[in-house]
């Protein structure tokens, strides 16, 4: 059966990670399925096995055992204690300076007894306390919180169009390698641009202030410093009248669209606030997802638009960019702000549309039919007029299904939408999107 989201509720019972989300689980064919809470941030058991049907009665008992779970699964220092960790820990001279791998933490020389048998790095350098990202490792967990970390060039070029597009102030939700980029070059005289980083990686709080980085939920909208840091947010969104801020977010691919987008509606209703006679705009942001969440995403967003940019990352051997063996990135820029704007390196091959005004990567041919740059892989797509649009190059069109498709799929057809990027014909574990 499918699982939807009925959306976070007000008074929803919380976990470690905040107010858990309503689902339904429908099985085949069946009416609607029985309600239940669950934890937003983890989509495996393993690793919050909150669970709690909606009609449950909770006796007080494990009410309490509940809120004491949530007490004792903090994190032990809390991020104020970081900040001040961290300023005795770069007063210290390099031969003091220590990082604890397998506990992903700074230490101060009171504390290396009790890591004595675990792997430590030494002289961690200003350039390493400045480059967290590289120091900590990326976390693996495939369902929960796998951490993708931008490749220098697609860094560089978000960077670099941020910048060209007039913004100086990044809300970074979800992208810690942007954040730090900024962060590195905000020493530099001339350079303008600041950042706030959003993330549910505490590790980071070893390394910002309370005014870089908010402990921060993006299925839920939680900010987990409470109403000040929620507030250090909304100040951010808010300074210069609200003028020349954007958010970039890049949150892991797992799926509930729609929690995020919730989310992203909240924050960008937090700017909205500013006031001034009201916004008649969006807050500017890029989305970074992979291009076949694209109708999921205009769903909730019908302002964006697609970029053909094609972001790649460091750490996923799939979407790196090189000469051998590339494998093109399926991860895209959505955007609200105007895609004519968008200014994409033509040393990599992208082009100008001067018909769809945007770039387009170079095996995307203006379809006459279309009137559109139709390929969404980089691909070079072509027209099925039976279908009346552009298909995938390996696709032909199957008279019993109706439409185009792999010449080796099986005509029957699969009921409910595929969990992953919600469209019908395909189970998730068949995702074209997860290959
Ligand atoms: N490409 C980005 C990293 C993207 S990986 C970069 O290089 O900066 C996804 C990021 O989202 C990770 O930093 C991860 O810690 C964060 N994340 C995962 N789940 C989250 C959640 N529920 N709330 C907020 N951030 C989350
Ligand atoms: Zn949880
Ligand atoms: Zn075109
Ligand atoms: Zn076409
Ligand atoms: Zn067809």
């Amino acid at each position: 059966g499918a699982l939807s989201l009925l959306g976070p509720p007000p008074g929803a019972p919380s976990c470690p990670h905040g107010p858990a989300l309503l689902f339904v689980k429908n099985s085949q064919g069946r009416e609607e399925g029985r309600r239940f809470y669950a934890c937003s941030a983890c989509r495996d058991r393993k690793d919050c096995n909150f669970f709690q049907w909606e009609d449950e009665k909770v006796s007080q008992t494990r009410l309490a055992a509940r809120e004491e779970y949530n007490r004792n699964h903090r994190p032990s220092f809390t991020h104020r204690q970081n900040v001040e960790r961290y300023k005795n820990f770069v007063l210290l001279p390099l031969s003091k300076r220590r990082f604890c791998q397998e506990c992903q933490q700074l230490l101060l020389p009171a504390e290396w007894e009790r890591h004595s048998d675990h792997q430590v790095l030494c002289d961690i350098s200003t350039a390493q306390l400045k480059s967290p990202s590289q120091l900590l490792y990326p976390l693996e967990n495939k369902k929960t919180n796998a951490q993708y970390l931008f490749a220098d060039r697609s860094c560089q070029f978000l960077l670099n169009l941020l910048i060209d597009l007039g913004f100086t102030r990044v809300l970074s939700v979800g992208t810690p390698r942007l954040h730090e980029l900024i962060q590195s070059k905000a020493s530099q005289e001339d350079f303008k641009v600041r950042s706030l980083l959003l993330d549910i990686d505490f590790r980071y709080s070893q390394f910002y202030t309370e005014d870089e980085f908010c402990h921060y939920n993006m299925f839920n909208h939680y900010f987990f410093g409470g109403e000040a840091a929620c507030e250090t947010c909304r100040k951010f969104l808010h300074e210069d009248n609200g003028e020349r801020v954007i958010m970039v977010t890049d949150p892991p691919f797992g799926g509930l669209v729609e929690a995020l987008a919730s989310s992203f509606k909240k924050l960008m209703a937090m700017w909205e606030e500013t006031g001034k006679e009201g916004h008649s705009k969006e807050m500017p942001m890029f989305w970074i997802f992979p291009y076949f969440f694209e109708s999921r995403i205009l769903d909730f967003f019908p302002s964006f638009n697609m970029m053909d940019y094609q972001v790649d990352y460091d750490n996923h051997a799939l979407y790196k960019h090189g000469k051998t063996g590339r494998r093109q990135s399926p991860v895209r820029i959505f955007t609200n702000i105007t895609p004519s704007m968008i200014v994409l390196p033509v040393e990599e091959g992208y082009r100008f549309c001067t018909v769809c005004q945007r770039y387009v990567s170079s095996g995307n041919q203006h379809c006459e039919i279309c009137n559109s740059c139709t390929s969404k892989d980089g691909r070079r797509w072509k027209h099925c007029v039976l279908c009346k649009k552009c298909v995938k190059p390996s696709w032909f069109h199957c008279n019993n299904c109706n439409c185009c498709a792999l010449q080796t799929h099986s005509c029957e057809k699969t009921e409910a939408g595929c969990f992953v990027c919600g469209k019908a014909g395909h189970k998730r574990s068949a995702c074209p999107g997860l290959s």
